[in-house]
């Protein structure tokens, strides 16, 4: 997320690869939707998103051609021991064990492009601002959200407008690796209260823990500027939602692309790897409560994928459009008890990112486009069993 100030025009690249999408029409789109609605099951959602984590580490493991001292890859020894396995599969599996053995068993994965899966951002900029907005309002919006700049979001995110509803208000909470989300979810105008990972978390029920971490965020040097570590976000915000009980979260992880910006390939991956473990470790936090347990779902994806190596290029650390071609492609993972057990998904339509907002309002209920028409529709493929 940090770097981005220049952003230039341009169309989304295209993948150059087609589907066929005559099996899926609007008609059985939204009857996927009204058949989860009367059996729906969903009650929660986590909505969680790696910062720039690449389609490519997620489906193939770690890149054996990226070990290099350019890549800021000191000891390709210790990584090959921990996530050298011997193809994709085995790669993918010691990197984020709990993807690939949970949530792509009992829930879905889209993206593999290798097996015709695209999932890509419809937003023209690739940069952070523009992909956490596109996520949660549904709309990329090219004319006004055009990079990082802290400007309070014009649009309406699915968290303002959930919050704003009796059933939901005071229900719905974010917690972010970054000091713009504040702005992203407008956080004056929405009410919604958002972590920024660097001041205190002072909204809802604090627990010692909480208030541990409040301090050592205070009291520690910032790596960077505007982010802080994914411990000092996880941490609490699990603490958090044991003691608050929300039916609606946000969870941005930013490591991933804070090392990948630093070129440092090795602590990319163990980012990677540590963001698994977080999911791993929250997942089980929710199945051992009565309110979470057999009612939640996680959807998880990041906000943009990064360049890739194509044509000698060394351009996986960065991202932006059109100067990076390839950080629109990412990825999508889905588990939870409305979605069907289908696994990692190939030969399927593109999906979009401004499809995900209407996803999570109709996951839990609710019809996100009756009030923001302009939002892509519900992602049928993960609403029903
Ligand atoms: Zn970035």
């Amino acid at each position: 997320m940090l770097t981005h100030a220049c952003v230039v025009f341009l169309a989304t690249t295209p993948l150059g690869l087609t589907h066929d999408i005559s099996g899926v029409t609007t008609s059985s789109v939204e009857s996927a939707i009204e058949a989860t609605q009367s059996s729906r099951q969903t009650q929660n959602v986590f909505h969680i998103m790696i910062d720039g984590l690449r389609w490519q580490e997620v489906f193939g493991g770690m890149q054996s051609g990226l070990l290099t001292k350019d890549n800021k890859v000191e000891r390709p020894d210790s990584l090959n021991k921990r996530f050298g396995g011997s193809g994709p599969h085995e790669r993918r599996e010691q990197l984020m064990p709990f993807l690939w053995s949970t949530v792509a068993k009992e829930g879905q994965i889209f993206g593999n492009q290798e097996i015709g899966s695209v999932v890509r951002i419809t937003n023209r900029y690739g940069v952070s601002y523009p992909g956490y907005s596109e996520a949660i309002t549904g709309v990329a919006d090219d004319a006004r959200i055009t990079g990082n700049r802290k400007i309070p979001n014009p649009n309406t995110s699915v968290y303002e407008w959930l919050n704003g509803k009796p059933q939901f208000a005071g229900k719905v909470a974010a917690f972010g690796a970054w000091d713009v989300f504040p702005f992203i979810f407008n956080q004056e105008r929405s009410k919604v209260p958002v972590d920024d990972s660097m001041g205190p978390i002072d909204f809802g029920t604090l627990t010692p823990t909480i208030e541990v971490i409040n301090r050592v965020r205070a009291e520690t040097p910032y790596r960077w500027a505007s982010a802080s570590f994914d411990s000092l976000v996880f941490i609490p915000m699990l603490d958090w939602v044991k003691v608050n009980q929300p039916q609606l979260t946000f969870l941005c992880l930013g490591e991933t692309d804070e090392f990948a910006h630093e070129g440092d390939y090795s602590r990319y991956l163990e980012a990677a790897h540590r963001a698994d473990g977080y999911i791993r470790e929250l997942w089980t936090m929710v199945q051992s409560m009565e309110q979470y347990r057999g009612t939640t779902t996680f959807i998880i994806h990041p906000d943009h994928g990064r360049g890739d190596t194509r044509g000698g290029h060394n351009d996986w650390w960065n991202h932006s459009l059109p100067k990076h071609p390839g950080c629109e492609a990412t990825w999508l993972a889905v588990i939870g008890p409305d979605t069907a057990a289908l696994g990692e998904r190939r030969n399927v339509p593109e999906i979009t990112h401004d499809r995900l907002a209407a996803t999570i309002g109709a996951l839990l209920g609710e019809d996100f486009r009756s009030a923001v028409p302009a939002a892509g529709e519900a992602i049928g493929e993960v609403l029903k069993r």
